[in-house]
């Protein structure tokens, strides 16, 4: 018997349970497909490709893919779709050259797949690349597609890029109208956040718990407290959405970066849940930025008893106790760390520049061009001095003499990156740098600095968020 699509009994049943199986049975079902005399059927093969790709087994797929005589679309999009999820991006993007070099053309699942798997470093090629192969095969039309686009611009710092993709969008769905909110809220565009909001309400769209996440983050980043009071209390009451631990953690953040304390205790304390380790890690960080010493050491102790494991509630603490000059139990956290193996990872930065991603250490020796780039810094230091730029020693955490601390701090990675950037990056370009830890006060306050002498835009993203700094400002209003 033949089925509609012109596939045997065999086939279809082969095909389903390739589908279904891991890999140790889909081993075997390859032994029975190849003694049966089926492994030369492109679907049979397709299935099979996927099913390795799926466990990991890149070698295996590649081989099998290399047999199929006539790969058709959905063999080439699964071949690439494997190599991005499995972290391959480069491969993806070589199989999706292959298969325009002999005339198939992509659909949006080829296009969405490339660009669900670009990072938010070192895609600024691949992305133009991919606009480009968008417009040209008609896929602007394509909602998801575009919705990937606008995604991966926004992860990759370029927000400007978001807005005229969703703006071109005829009929965003919700899932494109709050993809263009997380976007704002990622880049601390709380005003824009709560108006894209109020326009997607009154198009009609439900709301959902990831739309208030999205919201009450973009408050939370942008100081906007009354504003994500005013939305934590309306989203149960008006839009029937309980509140879950994320904007539970979204609104002690708000409390806790505006100083307001004891309102993000009494919230913990009134939560229906048990708090998590985000919900305490964001007291923790106001208790920080407020120097609340007392409090802070009775939460950074939930935390460490939740995640021993975790360098971040240890560094913070420390941190707490070197701005209190309390050197003797910032030691004490320090020993404690070492005790447990706890190690602090080394903070670095990246610019893309040239097709490369260039990395910085703090006291980075290791750059090609390191010598020019620490001269650079020096000339930068004196001319932000001359505007009112103060280092601010407080975040070096060691017990050392003040000039000593100066240098220490002058030389995080942060600021090679933003010397680097401006040596080589042409004159209207923004600069776009990732930190792979939090952003620290002093290099936050520099690039503010920096924006204005050089008037140059800095885009920052570290692990929380998206900084943008222009003509002295950045756009957290430094809230982060
Ligand atoms: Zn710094
Ligand atoms: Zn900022």
């Amino acid at each position: 018997m033949k089925y509609e699509d012109g596939m045997s009994a065999n086939e279809v049943t082969l095909i389903s349970l390739i589908s279904a199986c891991g890999i140790v049975e889909g081993g075997y079902v390859h032994g029975f497909a190849v003694k049966s005399g089926l492994l030369s059927e492109t679907k049979v093969l397709n299935s099979l490709v996927n099913m390795y790709g799926k466990h990991g087994c890149l070698n295996a797929a590649s081989t099998l893919f290399q047999i199929i005589k006539l790969p058709n679309l959905v063999s080439w999009n699964s071949i690439i779709k494997i190599h991005v999820h499995n972290g391959v991006l480069e491969n993806g993007v070589l199989y999706f050259n292959m298969m325009r070099r002999v005339d198939v053309y992509p659909d949006q699942a080829t296009i969405v797949a490339i660009l669900q798997g670009c990072g938010d470093i070192g895609v600024g090629k691949v992305v133009d690349a991919f606009h480009g192969n968008v417009l040209c095969s008609g896929l602007d039309k394509s909602v998801p597609t575009m919705t990937a686009l606008l995604n991966v611009y926004a992860k990759s710092g370029r927000l400007t890029a978001s807005c005229e993709v969703f703006k071109g969008m005829k009929e965003p769905d919700m899932i494109a109208w709050t993809a263009m909110l997380a976007a704002y809220a990622m880049h601390g565009y709380g005003r824009h956040a709560i108006d894209h909001f109020d326009v997607m309400v009154k198009k009609g769209f439900e709301p959902d718990h990831v739309t208030f996440t999205h919201l009450l983050s973009a408050c939370s980043h942008s100081g906007l407290v009354n504003e994500g009071e005013k939305l934590f209390n309306t989203m149960s009451s008006v839009y029937k959405v309980k509140p879950r631990l994320d904007h539970y953690s979204c609104m002690v953040d708000l409390y806790g970066r505006s100083g307001r304390l004891k309102d993000a205790r009494v919230l913990i304390d009134n939560m229906p849940m048990e708090p998590n380790s985000g919900v305490w890690g964001a007291l923790l960080n106001g208790c920080k930025v407020y120097g609340e010493v007392e409090l802070g050491e009775e939460v950074a102790g939930k935390l460490i008893d939740l995640n021993p494991s975790d360098p971040r509630n240890y560094i913070m603490l420390s941190s707490l106790y070197s701005k209190a000059g309390r050197w003797v139990d910032f030691s004490k956290v320090r020993a404690l760390m070492k005790d447990r193996g706890v190690v602090k990872p080394a903070g670095c930065s990246f610019i893309e520049h040239d097709h490369k991603i260039h990395r910085f250490l703090v006291s980075d020796q290791a750059h090609p061009d390191i010598e020019y780039i620490y001269v650079k810094l020096d000339e930068l230091m004196i001319k932000i001095g001359k505007a009112g730029y103060v280092a601010n020693t407080e975040f070096v955490l060691h017990d050392v003499e003040e000039d000593v601390k100066g240098d220490l701090v002058k030389m995080h990675s942060e600021k090679l990156a933003i010397a680097f950037g401006l040596l080589v990056c042409s004159d209207n370009v923004p600069l776009i740098i990732t930190k792979n830890l939090r952003i620290c006060g002093d290099c936050h306050n520099m690039a503010r600095f920096v924006s204005r002498v050089e008037n140059r835009v800095i885009i920052i993203r570290d692990t929380r968020r998206f900084h943008h700094f222009a003509d002295g400002l950045c756009s957290c209003g430094d809230y982060w």
